[in-house]
């Protein structure tokens, strides 16, 4: 049996450019070239969605059952090839192996292959008494766009791709420039299982490729995960080809810690909610609100959590957090927390990168007596930062978790659940976790409100979102 560092070594090979034709995309950690990414320019874009579109009525002809099993084998392909791609993913995104990390993103990945391969969208009987009849059913788009980020590459990749394949459109895949050979060589291991063009990959850093993609007049579905202000511009774009949008757009995630909650018992659940991925998640918590009277205890709670939590590079077993995957986000980290201190911040700890890690690493940082207005709790910080706010009124607290723009996700904690519930529905997000935060499950579906974009992912509803309702009436 080949080792896993071969098996990542030709996954790479098979997927990558050469020096010469290809964008060299760098280790997150230490920043030395792992690979080279190919590069398709504007004109690529339209045979890109020819061959997909192609493909695509052949693919719904092959009927539900046929393309689940398809799914179910892709499903198996990608645990066998489990661990290099963790590998691979590792070293391009920067996420570590262990934790809710890399090998966590990649069994996701079947997870969600499995889920779309199983759950069945029922034909609705709308209608039916004896005289009228009227159903609704749902069939293929045709040609999904699917755009990604960098942050978590390969599972958002698959909630994109494996639903729209399970309903019979094909895909255009569109990885974020951060992170392409990770998801090229995912497609890879997809394409050795799926028929020719059903999932056709497109790579590039030029982000003109995504516009023309999501533009393009061929395209019926845009399945978008990204900032918002790129969401905005597919909104534009869609203007055009009135194509159909999921949009999984960015978040500040507040957390609500009520007055009876335990310090202790919520100290882990609190800090993964908030630096899983190295904070780099949408749907992470990345401002909470804390009642006085718990302030102090939960704050030493979670402070000691993080001091356990070992960060450095992704391929050395035991590491649970890594660097930001990319100086941009590092320096808007940076900023944030700088701007903090200035603003009468107090660092409990952390609060400085760790160059002797390697450029990108930023200490898992904690800053107390903040308030609402400060950069650090208003806008994403997308990083290992959580600031904490003190509330003695439940009502400043909704009323704060309510205040911004983005509305993703949010959690309340406390020991009683009924009382959790009674807050989570004041709250204006699209997930209002209990006692968790950012907790994602095949079959609830997932998506946000206001700024935070719109239409589900997952379960029924997500098959839905990449279907055309049909209704058959008489
Ligand atoms: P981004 O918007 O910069 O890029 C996302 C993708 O869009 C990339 O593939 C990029 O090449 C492409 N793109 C850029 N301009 C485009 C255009 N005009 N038309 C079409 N495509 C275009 O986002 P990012 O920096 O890669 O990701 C970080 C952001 O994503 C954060 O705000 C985060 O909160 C958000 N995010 C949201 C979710 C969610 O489920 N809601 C999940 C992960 C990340």
């Amino acid at each position: 049996m080949p080792d896993i560092q071969s098996v990542e070594e030709s996954l790479l090979a098979r997927v990558q450019a050469t020096p010469e034709t290809g964008r060299a995309i760098p280790d997150a950690a230490t920043r030395e070239t792992i690979g080279y990414a190919p590069e398709h320019a504007v004109a690529d874009v339209a045979a890109a969605v020819a061959r997909a579109k192609a493909a695509q009525p052949a693919w719904e002809e092959l009927g539900h059952e046929a393309r689940a099993q398809s799914l179910l084998e892709v499903a198996d392909a990608v645990d066998a090839h489990a661990e290099a791609l963790a590998r691979l993913l590792s070293r391009e995104q920067g996420k570590p192996l262990d934790g809710p990390n890399a090998r966590f993103e990649v069994g996701a990945c079947a997870t969600w292959l499995r889920a779309a391969a199983t759950i069945t969208l029922e034909t609705e009987i709308l209608i039916e008494d004896g005289t009228d009849h009227a159903e609704l059913t749902y069939r293929a788009i045709g040609v999904v766009a699917a755009i990604g980020p960098w942050n978590w590459p390969l599972m958002i990749a698959i909630w994109q791709i494996a639903p729209a394949l399970r309903m019979g459109n094909t895909v255009v895949v569109k990885p974020s420039e951060y992170t392409p050979l990770s998801v090229l060589a995912l497609v890879d291991v997809l394409n050795a299982v799926l028929p020719p063009d059903v999932l056709v990959p497109i790579v590039s850093s030029d982000r003109e490729v995504g516009a023309r993609l999501a533009a393009h007049g061929d395209i019926g579905k845009v399945m978008f995960t990204g900032s918002t202000v790129t969401g905005r511009r597919i909104v534009e774009a869609s203007g055009a080809n009135l194509a159909r949008l999921t949009l999984e757009l960015g978040g500040n995630d507040a957390g609500i810690v009520l007055p009876d909650a335990d310090p202790e018992t919520i100290a882990e659940g609190l800090f993964w909610g908030a630096f899983i991925n190295t904070g780099q998640t949408c749907a992470a918590l990345k401002r909470l609100y804390v009642h006085e009277s718990i302030y102090d205890e939960v704050i030493d709670a979670l402070a000691a959590v993080a001091e356990r939590m070992p960060m450095g590079y992704g391929l050395d077993e035991g590491n649970v957090l890594g660097p930001l995957q990319n100086s941009k986000q590092f320096d808007i980290v940076k900023r944030l927390v700088d701007d903090a201190k200035d603003r009468g911040g107090r660092v409990v700890i952390g609060g400085e990168p760790v160059p002797e890690l390697g450029p990108n690493f930023f200490a898992a940082t904690i800053i107390a007596d903040l308030g609402d207005g400060v950069a650090l709790v208003d806008e994403e910080q997308f990083g290992p930062v959580l600031p904490v706010i003190k509330y003695a009124n439940i009502e400043d607290a909704i009323a704060s978790a309510n205040g911004l723009d983005a509305g993703l996700g949010a959690s309340v904690w406390s020991s009683d659940r009924a009382v959790a519930r009674a807050v989570a529905a004041r709250l204006r997000a699209g997930t209002v976790w209990i006692n968790a935060h950012g907790a994602v499950h095949p079959n609830i579906p997932f998506g946000g409100v206001k700024n935070s974009g719109y239409g589900l992912e997952f379960g029924v509803e997500g098959l839905k979102a990449v279907a055309e309702p049909r209704v058959v009436a008489g």
